[in-house]
């Protein structure tokens, strides 16, 4: 590890868990971000920050005023400007260690292949179920670690999702008959401090995943009106269409 490497990844360094091996196998994992509002731009911010070796944003939307209220990483001169380009510019600056890339591309079941087989960790910070279906069955195929979050008003929650055992649930175990037209984030009302809450814990589980501590695939809603947190078990559902193939 570089001399500044080990300078600014002091802190983890410090954590047990973590140490100079658990830092190295964090510089050493690539991550993918398939969507960058609200969600991506508080879990990438905390990703980069903590030393990801590669990590590539994928988003093919434009920012708009009505983001500004919780995507962290856009203002006022980013307005309809990719949100994908915006946010690694942002977020180079952050961490010059690094590698980012950014793709100005919607993610389809032709091209997800392609684009995100080299991820080693999979953040879906999406904002509607044709993109979770289309990911969900890219993680399940390839066998990779899928960390999906979402957020709605003021609820919370996160699916933490390690599809490199057979055994373990995919998110269609969790959800069944995904329909876009119920839950879509993207017209949605959404308490700004939300999308921080849940990009944060996606942070903090890619990083579980990637020093391979306490990483379980598992379930967290989040009420913020309460104040509560609610952890679920989840376990494979023999209904599962996805699974069932
Ligand atoms: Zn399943």
């Amino acid at each position: 590890m570089l001399k500044e490497e080990l300078v600014r990844y002091s802190r983890h360094i410090m954590l047990p868990e973590i140490d100079i091996p658990g830092q190295d196998k964090i510089n050493k994992k690539s991550l993918a971000f398939v969507g960058m509002g609200g969600l991506g731009c508080a879990a990438s911010t905390y990703c980069v920050l903590s030393g990801f070796g590669k990590v590539e944003i994928f988003d093919f939307d434009l920012v708009e005023e009505s983001n500004l209220q919780r995507q962290a990483l856009f203002n006022l001169e980013d307005i309809s400007k990719n949100k994908a380009l915006v946010a690694k510019k942002k977020l180079e600056s952050l961490n010059p260690l690094i590698r980012l890339s950014a793709h100005k591309i919607k993610i389809t079941k032709k091209n997800i292949d392609s684009l995100l087989k080299d991820s080693d960790i999979i953040l879906d910070c999406s904002d509607n179920f044709e993109t979770r279906k289309i990911v969900n069955n890219f993680c399940f195929e390839h066998s990779k670690i899928l960390i999906s979050g979402s957020s709605i008003g003021w609820q919370g929650q996160l699916a933490c999702l390690d599809l490199r055992k057979n055994s373990n649930p995919c998110y269609e175990c969790i959800f069944e008959d995904l329909e876009d037209e119920d839950l879509s984030c993207r017209e949605s009302a959404i308490a700004s401090p939300l999308v921080g809450i849940i990009g944060s814990l996606m942070a903090v589980e890619a990083i579980k995943g990637a020093i391979e501590k306490n990483f379980h695939s598992s379930f967290i809603d989040f009420d913020g009106l309460k104040g509560e947190f609610k952890k679920i078990n989840i376990k494979k559902n023999p209904n599962c269409k996805k699974c069932k193939i």
